[in-house]
């Protein structure tokens, strides 16, 4: 009786699993990424992944400890000593990035940060640390992950990939707004180089560089609201849900 019981349990949460997909979105700095991706999460009940978050968080501690990056052996020690876990804030309803324990959720959008993590992504030893636990994170799937490589090497066979891009000018205008609320210091000049240098080094670097998938659909959102873009999405995100059934 009792693996009767399991084996018609197993069936249903395979069942429960099967519907759901792995959402991915790469593309341009700036371009909303995030905001989709935690709408769409939100909207379908799945867990939401900034995978850029994690780089940030790992540059904070390099940072902090003063590694130096053209040493390969010293930043594999650093890595050993870095913990990365999300945790769901009711508040601001989103998950935010531990790094060893500390909520470093606000601290690595500093410029600071920004200035350097493009360098701490490009080093392979980096990725692999990295893309070994945004695997994790998709293995039951009911995800929606963002970053630069996510449909091309983290989630290579995603059910939604989606590429997002907007015009430059726009894109440094929407930083700019969202680091001028945190800190009025900030120049426009200093958020389009730093767009325009990370954009150059995340598209050019030698491990996983920032990619348009083939199977990718392009969602420019120049001209697009937020809810318009969000419903675009959700139409494509259903249509897959739908195609497993
Ligand atoms: O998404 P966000 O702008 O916070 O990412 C910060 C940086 O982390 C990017 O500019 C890029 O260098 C790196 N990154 C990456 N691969 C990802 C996500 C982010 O290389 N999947």
């Amino acid at each position: 009786m009792k693996e009767y019981q399991s084996t018609v349990l197993l069936f249903y949460f395979c069942q429960v699993v099967a519907k759901k997909i792995i959402i991915t979105i790469d593309g341009w700095s700036s371009c909303g990424k995030s905001t989709l991706a935690k709408q769409l999460a939100k909207e379908l009940g799945y867990l939401y992944v900034d995978s850029g978050a994690m780089y940030r968080a790992i540059t904070l501690y390099f940072l902090r400890n003063n590694i130096d990056l053209a040493e390969k052996k010293e930043v594999k020690e650093a890595l050993k000593s870095i913990s990365l876990e999300f945790v769901f804030n009711p508040k601001s309803s989103s998950s935010e990035i531990y790094l060893n324990d500390e909520n470093v959720e606000y601290v690595i959008r500093d410029m600071v940060v920004a200035e350097k993590v493009s360098d701490v992504a490009a080093i392979k030893e980096v990725r692999e640390f990295a893309v070994a636990q945004q695997q994790l994170m998709g293995k039951k799937k009911g995800i929606v992950m963002d970053g630069r490589d996510i449909g091309t090497v983290v989630f290579p066979k995603a059910e939604l990939k989606i590429f997002m891009t907007a015009d430059n000018a726009i894109r440094v205008q929407r930083r700019f707004k969202e680091l001028y609320e945190k800190n009025p210091n900030v120049t426009i000049e200093e958020v389009k180089d730093n767009l325009e240098m990370r954009d150059y080094i995340d598209s050019h670097r030698e491990v996983s560089p920032l990619r348009k998938a083939k199977d990718a659909i392009e969602l420019d959102n120049t001209n697009l609201t937020e809810k318009e873009q969000f419903s675009k999405a959700l139409i494509l995100a259903r249509d897959k849900i739908a195609q497993l059934k």
